[in-house]
């Protein structure tokens, strides 16, 4: 259980979401990072999924998947991506989770027969799950999901603030930082403190005094209107700061080390004011920063586009290769379902210094353009990246268009096909191979989620990218490439060269005539960090920029 030494740190958001709650987070994390503390963030998300695998990537973004195979929210990528802390199923909590665990106990008789209730039957729940994070380590983050004033949002609210009073931790050891949105009129040419005075009273309302509050906006927010948001808060004006809009992320923890957040933080925790090692985070700004010689664009065909954040790992590890290859990436996507004929990839003619990214992703819709653009890509030698879904239609594709089996699919798209090169591993006619299985991949139970590891082999590209005999990468998905057609893969021309290393899954395929032709059935993506990228990436960009 948590001890006294145990400190918490709470981030809440007010007056609108998609304020880039979950960013502050992980930059104070790596700033407390940086002080030499060990960290961890726990993300609470008020909604009753239990976690979001289920929910369209249209609606919620991207799921980010954890080492250890939880579905999570896409948080957790920006904190590992910023703290470099793995993050594991625990580090994401939903209404959903909390509810099932307390009415499996109710089930159970656990309560002795007393009434369930929000408070305290749910409340003491979540109290318990934060206090299981906070006991590993000097420093917990938790991030509550939603804005102040939702009316799901009340029992997390709840519980931390029963927690300052909570004789393991106590008011000394949990700080409350609360960010909001100033926002700037255009016409009066004003910035307006009144929404962010009437989220803190609603916090307070809750009985929650905030002890700082990051206040987002537009304009630069001078002192006199800081002063009136701490004077109306009960706040020194040093506990109210400021951060605008930056040309990329990885800006924040220096804006927030240079109003001196994280010293405000440990004196209010009473941690040692120790040194901030945050030179590596300088010379990061300095890079995004520099002029870049070589450029590379890539066009991304994916079909959930509109949602600007369910590509976000992917996005950010294109980005990261750019950082680290200091080259100018340019990220064009392109709506699957858009592309209907060859015709209409034409305009990639003459281009110079490009590739195709074929994302992950589920069901038929879009499949189309995908292949349009894979047949592309093969035929006119550019460079192209296969995720997951991206692997499988790059297999269909050489399969069908090579002749050598014409109406060769994955059972994803079409359940009766006699061609079924990708399917579920329970549909399969032979073992070909297979030691054991050690997941089920059918629909409506788990799928292929998680780090596994990967044998690459000698001599390929894939290898020479990686530099390693064995890998380990992250998966989400339920389908595999059959092993029944290996044969017919190699006539394709595509060559097998990553295998999963306990149960001989085909996981990495490459073109052998081709100058950068990889499909790969894992997610390189979700282990991508700005400071060393990941190195698929990194020579993806490389070879593009070269080109
Ligand atoms: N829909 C495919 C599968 O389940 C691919 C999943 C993905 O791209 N993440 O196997």
């Amino acid at each position: 259980m948590a001890k006294q030494s145990n400190k918490i740190i709470f981030i809440t958001g007010g007056v609108v979401s998609s304020l880039g709650k979950g960013i502050c987070t992980a930059s104070l994390g790596a700033l407390l990072s940086a002080h030499g503390l060990k960290i961890s963030i726990l993300k609470m998300d008020p909604y009753l999924n239990v976690d979001p695998g289920t929910m369209s990537p249209f609606q919620h973004g991207e799921v980010f998947v954890t080492s250890d195979g939880a579905e999570t929210d896409l948080d957790l990528g920006n904190y590992e991506r910023f703290t470099g802390v793995k993050m594991y199923r625990e580090n994401n909590l939903t209404t959903g989770q909390v509810y099932s665990t307390v009415i499996a106990n109710e089930r159970r008789g656990d309560y002795l027969g007393a009434t369930v209730q929000v408070i305290p039957h749910i409340t003491d729940e979540i109290i318990s799950r934060i206090k299981k994070n906070a006991s590993s380590v000097d420093v917990l983050l938790v991030e509550v999901g939603g804005t102040v004033g939702d009316i799901e949002s009340l029992p997390f609210l709840e519980a931390i603030r029963q927690i300052s009073l909570d004789p393991e931790i106590g008011f000394q050891n949990t700080c409350y930082v609360h960010l909001t949105l100033v926002p700037h009129l255009h016409a009066a040419d004003e910035v307006k403190t009144k929404p962010t005075q009437h989220s803190l009273s609603t916090l307070r309302s809750i009985g929650i005094q905030a002890d700082f509050v990051i206040c987002r906006s537009e304009k630069t927010i001078d002192d006199s209107n800081l002063k009136k948001i701490a004077m109306f808060s009960n706040l020194n004006p040093s506990s109210v700061i400021s951060i605008g809009y930056y040309q990329t992320i990885y800006e924040i923890p220096l804006a927030l080390q240079q109003q001196n957040l994280n010293r405000a933080v440990l004196n209010r925790l009473n941690l040692p004011q120790t040194v901030c090692k945050i030179d590596p985070w300088i010379d990061l700004v300095k890079r995004t920063k520099k002029v870049k010689n070589s450029i590379a664009t890539i066009y991304l065909i994916g079909k959930y586009i509109d949602n600007g954040s369910a590509y976000l790992s992917l996005i950010e590890a294109l980005k990261h290769a750019g950082l680290v290859t200091e080259t100018n990436v340019n990220i064009e996507s392109i709506d699957s379902e858009s592309i209907t004929n060859v015709e209409m990839l034409s305009f990639l003619h003459n281009k110079k210094n490009i590739g195709i990214v074929i994302p992950g992703g589920f069901g038929i819709r879009g499949i189309i353009g995908k292949k349009l653009a894979i047949s592309h890509a093969r035929i006119n030698h550019i460079p192209i990246l296969g995720i997951c879904l991206g692997l499988q239609l790059m297999l269909i594709e050489s399969l069908q268009s090579n002749g050598i089996i014409p109406d060769a699919t994955s059972t994803e798209f079409d359940q009766s096909t006699t061609s079924p090169v990708v399917s579920l591993i329970s549909e399969w006619k032979t073992e070909h191979g297979i030691k054991k299985q050690t997941f089920n991949s059918d629909k409506g139970s788990s799928m292929r989620l998680g780090s596994y590891k990967c044998r690459l082999k000698s001599g390929s590209k894939i290898h020479d990218i990686y530099q390693q005999d064995i890998i380990s990468e992250r998966h989400r998905h339920r389908y595999e490439v059959n092993p029944f057609y290996e044969k017919e893969i190699s006539q394709s021309g595509l060559m097998i060269t990553g295998r999963d290393v306990d149960n001989n899954l085909i996981e990495v395929i490459e073109s052998v005539n081709h100058p950068w032709f990889v499909g790969v059935q894992f997610h390189p993506e979700f282990q991508s960090n700005p400071f060393t990228g990941n190195a698929i990436f990194n020579n993806f960009i490389k070879t593009i920029a070269q080109s």
